[in-house]
């Protein structure tokens, strides 16, 4: 069987489609700079139940729900993708287990997990509904859970999520750890508010047996905070922790902006995701797909691909790919941030792109 054979599986609880990917999809999906795209993320609503301070205004005005894709239409451009060989798809949002019908689209998926076509199917979330999900995550095959927590103290976590409950999120955590789930933890790094706490995540996440990655705050969207700010340079924190920790660096490498230590006192991985660097850009592997439909080839710029017209517009499988071809023909060498700049480097939010 070819990797986009199952596309016509009619085993999908979302419906069968029928198969007319056509010739076009048997070649690898590539850009311009000969770099091959393996790694979809999707975003499935720009919807959350938290408000974290740098991901989102606090009076958020979301889609009207015609505008955003419908499990149906995300299953078909999802697969689409995978039959022109991505081997790994991340569901985010948004949170997306508050999207409606999220176990319905994830047990879809996971079909591609049983043909061999797909790696990994995976998702991060704020945790908040874990301790729900996370059973029926692990059932459909999903094997691991990003997990966004940015500080151990339950009163920050309320700040920074404006309203969010730390407890709930560990339980969600422990849920999913007893589901059988491998967690991640992602932390912003805030100068102002967790920065002195860095040491203790990592603590608190290595000692429950899970990954800690920190995340430099990115330009995306207005968000009533000044993010230059709050603005934590890893180079800094990674100089903090080596003063008292000793560091190795791993050879592992995702083709995005993370870099991997191991630390050799809590034994433990730490992933350092620094976007405003450049180094990353001519091995990024993967693009995003917003929940309307929108295709962006890189987190930095303005590029878009309106993927939800040609779906609309009635396109078979073939135009489809052929669209999603054009998309990523025309992917940028790189991105176009920079903190320093008080005006966000693109205008739309990290829950519409998904983070
Ligand atoms: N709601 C889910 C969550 O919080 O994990 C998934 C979507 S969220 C947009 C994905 C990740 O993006 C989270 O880890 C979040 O902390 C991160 N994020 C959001 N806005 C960001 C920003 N401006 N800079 C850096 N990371 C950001
Ligand atoms: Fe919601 Fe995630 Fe954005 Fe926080 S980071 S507001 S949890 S989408």
């Amino acid at each position: 069987m070819t990797p986009y054979d199952d596309i016509a599986a009619p085993h999908s609880p979302l419906g069968p489609r029928p198969l007319d990917p056509g010739p076009v999809a048997r070649r690898a999906l590539a850009d311009g700079f000969g770099r091959t795209v393996t790694y979809l993320r999707l975003s499935v609503t720009d919807r959350c139940d938290l408000r974290c301070v740098y991901c989102m205004a606090e009076h958020m005005t979301f889609l009207p729900k015609a505008e955003v894709l419908t499990l149906e239409e995300l299953d078909r451009v999802a697969s689409a993708f995978v039959s022109l060989g991505a081997r790994k798809l991340r569901l985010t949002g948004g949170e997306p287990l508050v999207r409606k019908g999220m176990m319905d689209l994830v047990r879809s998926l996971a079909r591609h997990l049983k043909t061999g076509a797909l790696d990994e199917l995976t998702l991060t979330t704020n945790g908040t509904r874990l301790a729900e999900f996370a059973p029926e995550l692990a059932a459909a095959g999903v094997q691991r859970v990003n997990v966004s927590m940015d500080t151990l103290r339950p009163d920050l976590f309320r700040k920074l999520t404006r309203g969010g409950d730390l407890a709930r999120v560990q339980a969600g955590i422990a849920a999913a750890q007893a589901a059988g789930l491998s967690v991640k933890i992602n932390a912003v790094a805030l100068a102002d508010s967790n920065a002195r706490e860095i040491p203790d995540l990592i603590r608190w996440a290595h000692g429950r047996g899970c990954d800690l990655t920190l995340i430099e705050t990115m330009p995306m969207g207005e968000v009533d905070v000044d993010r230059t700010d709050e603005f934590l340079s890893l180079k800094d924190v990674r100089a903090e922790l080596e003063s008292f920790w000793t560091l190795e660096d791993l050879p592992l490498s995702t083709g995005g902006p993370a870099r991997y230590v191991r630390i050799a006192e809590t034994g433990g991985r730490l992933g350092l995701i620094t976007p405003l660097s450049h180094n990353f850009c001519e091995t990024c592997n993967r693009v995003r797909l917003t929940c309307t439909g929108t295709l962006h080839t890189c987190l930095g710029q303005e590029d878009a691909t309106d993927l939800r017209a040609v779906l609309r517009a009635g396109a078979s499988d073939a135009e489809l790919v052929a669209a999603i071809r054009g998309g990523v023909d025309v992917k940028p060498r790189g991105h176009d941030f920079q903190i320093a700049r008080r005006r966000p480097a693109v205008a739309r939010h990290m829950s519409t792109t998904g983070g």
